[in-house]
């Protein structure tokens, strides 16, 4: 049974899918907090009467966090203990309380985390792409310029990159991501991961456009993608010093903005532009 702390707020991670995932010291404590802070309320309710747990309830989502917060720090200065959940896995990956977690640590108090289910983490462990340095970009932008302007950006990243997609988008995304990192670029797809349609697809980006495009099941669902990095450090260097090229040439001479954009990415400059400027 893990002790309960007065005065400290858990951060505490609960299933991606399979409840088997709660950890018994995540039961322990949302048991025993005095309440638990949470994304959505009716959402964690269900959980945790799956659980036999009856703590009270308090939301905290981005709409109320900046205000909600220093009322907590005010339980939390009164002795009472406390929990943050979000809906699924560990909050603040893409989900809410940075504020909450930063307000409580500014005042002085523990936030002690109780890790356990990412979906981000999950993919990436299955996924058979080097993990030793990888980046987690969360949800692509969901306008397609936008989007495409950031993988634009994550052209010359040499790390693994880590998606989160939604079932509306999934589609798009892949078409996009196809479109600028080309279809041979390793990547997996996990679909559904700890639950029963869980579905790992790969071994290119190609190919799992491809596999999605083809079945309407492998649209459904909740998705991470796992992107393999730029292989070719020359290439990533040349596809960054173009873009920047690109942007500095609309306001400077092209010979400034090769200089500059050169030396930001490490291309040659003549690879970015040959000839004098015309004024
Ligand atoms: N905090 C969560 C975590 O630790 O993974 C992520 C919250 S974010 C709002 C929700 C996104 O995570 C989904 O849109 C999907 O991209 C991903 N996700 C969550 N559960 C998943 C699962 N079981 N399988 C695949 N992706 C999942």
């Amino acid at each position: 049974m893990s002790e309960i702390v007065a005065g400290t707020l858990y951060v505490v991670a609960t299933p991606i899918g399979n409840l088997g995932d709660l950890t018994p010291r995540a039961r322990d404590v949302l048991g025993g907090v005095t309440a638990i802070g949470a994304e959505d309320t009716r959402n964690t309710s269900i959980l945790l009467g799956q659980f036999g747990i009856g703590t009270p309830l308090i939301a905290v989502h981005d709409h109320n966090e900046g205000d909600i917060a220093a009322k907590l720090v005010a339980r939390l200065q009164a002795g009472d203990s406390l929990a943050l959940v979000s809906d699924a896995g560990t909050p603040l990956v893409s989900d809410p309380g940075y504020r909450l977690v930063r307000a409580v640590r500014e005042a002085g108090l523990p936030v002690v985390p109780v890790p356990g289910a990412c979906a981000a983490i999950a993919a990436l462990s299955v996924a058979g792409i080097p993990s030793d340095r990888f980046c987690f970009e969360g949800f692509l932008p969901v306008k397609g310029g936008a989007r495409r302007e950031r993988l634009g950006e994550l052209l010359s990243e040499t790390r693994t990159m880590v998606f989160y997609e939604s079932s509306h988008r999934i589609e798009e995304s892949l078409a996009d991501l196809v479109a600028v990192f080309g279809a041979e670029r390793e990547a997996t797809l996990g679909r559904e991961l700890t639950k029963r349609f869980e579905t790992l697809l790969g071994p290119t980006l190609g190919a799992i456009q491809q596999a999605v495009a083809g079945d309407a099941n492998q649209r459904k669902g909740e998705f991470v993608l796992v992107v393999r990095g730029s292989v070719d450090r020359e290439a990533a260097q040349l596809a960054e010093g173009k873009r920047l090229y690109a942007k500095l040439a609309a306001h400077l001479k092209p010979s400034q903005a090769a200089k500059l954009a050169a030396e930001l990415s490490g291309a040659p400059r003549k690879a970015l532009y040959v000839g004098g400027d015309s004024d």
